[in-house]
């Protein structure tokens, strides 16, 4: 009997603001990106083992890590200007 396991990394966008961009300089979608990284036996991912944020511009595509704190603030942020219109 032989086991296939490994570990995978899934991307979830998770909201996309819109404010200038710290590389290049332009108003821009900013997209909030979850990165999980997962166990996974026989290519099905079982546990999540770690998350990562992060935002990355969709002009230039620069990205900016977040801790989980700023991208709960990046999340109600944009809530909030939805909102407001
Ligand atoms: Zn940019």
């Amino acid at each position: 009997m032989f086991l296939i396991f490994g570990t995978t990394l899934r991307d979830r966008v998770l909201d996309t603001v819109r404010f200038v961009c710290t590389y290049c300089g332009v108003a821009a979608q900013q997209r909030i990106i979850e990165s999980a990284t997962k166990l996974s036996l026989f290519f099905i991912p079982l546990v999540t083992l770690g998350r990562r944020h992060a935002v990355v511009c969709t002009n230039c595509g620069g990205a900016t890590p977040l801790t989980k704190d700023q991208a709960r603030h990046g999340l109600d942020w944009a809530a909030r200007n939805r909102e407001i219109g």
